[in-house]
């Protein structure tokens, strides 16, 4: 029996999410976005332990959005959400529970997904201190448990990650151990497409977009010939995702291809085709 699960780390900015990220993947270390500052929600890392994978995601700071940029990353963040079997929420315990902190656990109170508080930075905050913030979290009825842990030095953060991994539920694997080194490129430059996709169809085309890769060649010249297919489920999702006179799927594709050279820090060459598929829903390593 294989276990497999995705974990988000929710929190404001700076309570440590890429900080105990790191501390989480240490050794294990599959991946992890040189990204780190990016506000997007993609996958960060893979870690492995025994029988159980586990791909964690990092959010940006699930801020309260004023402008219309911000909305659509903040709704990209939540979106992402919905794909987590977990959800851990960190707390600054320096700062204590902040107004976002308030905002980010209503949300999350909507979600239904189980999570777990965090209150991270220990090693810069008092017992008593730690306990009051505890107390205040039970109020909300929200977390399975709260851990306390620093980031940083990693004090208790091995007992945060064995707690983890069983809590994952059984499954399949999502990526071979020796794949692990090449996909996650792959993965995270369909993500970024998936995001592009999103970003800017999601009222259109809320849920029903899969991508997947079909060629990845390394060209002589040292630039990088990707070809990615956009699924949709129906003809009229087609023509939206492709627009008027090729318009949308050319913006989706110049905007993806930025951030995959940044992320590959290589040329890119992108090329986009959207195909139909009825029920892609249904295999599973599209879902991801
Ligand atoms: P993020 O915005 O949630 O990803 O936060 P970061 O991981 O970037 O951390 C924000 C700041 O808090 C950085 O300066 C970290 O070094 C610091 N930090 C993170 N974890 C701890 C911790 O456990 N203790 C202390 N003292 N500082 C921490
Ligand atoms: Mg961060």
């Amino acid at each position: 029996m294989t276990r497999f699960g995705t974990v988000a780390l929710v929190g404001s900015p700076n309570a440590g999410k890429s900080t105990l990220l790191n501390n989480l993947i240490g050794e294990k270390i599959s991946i992890v976005s040189p990204k780190v500052q990016t506000t997007r929600s993609v996958i960060r890392g893979i870690a492995i332990s025994k029988d159980t994978q586990i791909v964690f995601f990092d959010t940006p700071g699930l801020f309260k959005p004023f402008r219309k940029l911000e909305k659509s990353i903040v709704k990209a963040a939540w979106h992402g959400l919905h794909e987590a079997d977990y959800i851990l929420m960190l707390f600054d315990s320096i700062k204590g529970i902040t107004d976002n902190d308030i905002i980010i656990i209503k949300n999350l109170q909507n979600q239904g997904i189980p999570c777990s508080a965090v209150l991270n930075k220990v090693d810069k905050v008092d017992k008593p201190k730690l306990l009051e913030l505890t107390n205040k979290l039970a109020h909300y009825s929200l977390f399975e448990e709260i851990f306390m842990i620093s980031a940083l030095t990693g004090e208790k953060v091995k007992e945060l990650s064995e707690i983890l991994f069983d809590k994952m539920p059984e499954g399949e694997w999502h990526f071979s151990e020796d794949e692990i080194t090449d996909a996650p490129s792959k993965f995270l430059a369909q993500e970024f497409t998936r995001e592009q996709v999103f970003l800017k169809l999601h009222k259109e085309i809320p849920y029903n977009v899969a991508v997947e890769t079909e060629a990845w060649e390394e060209q002589p010249d040292g630039s990088l010939k990707i070809n990615q297919v956009i699924y949709v489920m129906k003809p009229s999702q087609k023509a939206i995702v492709v627009g008027k006179s090729g318009e949308m799927i050319k913006t989706i594709g110049m905007e993806a291809r930025k951030n995959i050279a940044d992320l590959l820090d290589k040329k890119v060459h992108l090329y986009l085709f959207v195909k139909i598929k009825e029920n892609w829903v249904d295999i599973p390593e599209l879902c991801m």
